[in-house]
């Protein structure tokens, strides 16, 4: 990927701005939130994600912690920024969007709603960043087929 100076900047700037501050951080508790533990053993990287789901799959609330590399939690807290509220469409356009952004495979819909998360394309040439990068997304994927199958954690 040929990043350009300005980009390499604006990417370390976000990435770190949301690894020290990330957005979302903390657990929630109550009826139908559910709970995802993911880790990423090759990187050290751990994720609890906490999710309510509403009637008609919309993200009601969405919060999370965990510890690892930058990029583990940067995206874990752009993730949370881009799915509290969002309905379930747009819940799964970002998804399938974000993994055609790390993968680099798949086409993306709407690259206006990923916004910064946009930034972590560089992970593409790193599959082991690539792994750092979904750790958060897969842990949502796992709460909504919780969800889904009534299961309640
Ligand atoms: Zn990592």
């Amino acid at each position: 990927m040929a990043l350009s100076d300005d980009l390499r900047d604006l990417y370390q700037q976000v990435i770190l701005d949301h690894s020290r501050s990330p957005r979302n951080h903390g657990r929630l508790e109550g009826e139908g939130c559910l709970h995802v533990h993911g880790d990423n053993p090759t990187c050290g990287d751990e994720i609890d994600v906490w999710v309510k789901i509403g009637p008609e799959g919309q993200v009601e609330d969405i919060k999370f912690e965990g510890q690892g590399c930058a990029i583990s939690q940067a995206s874990a807290s752009m993730m949370t920024v881009k799915m509290k509220g969002a309905d379930a469409a747009r819940l799964r356009t970002l998804m399938q969007d974000f993994r055609a952004v790390v993968t680099g495979e798949g086409q993306v819909q709407d690259e206006d709603a990923l916004g910064e998360l946009t930034l972590l394309e560089g992970v593409q040439k790193f599959p082991q960043r690539v792994k750092c990068a979904t750790l958060a997304w897969r842990a949502v994927e796992q709460a909504l087929q919780q969800s889904q199958s009534g299961g309640h954690a």
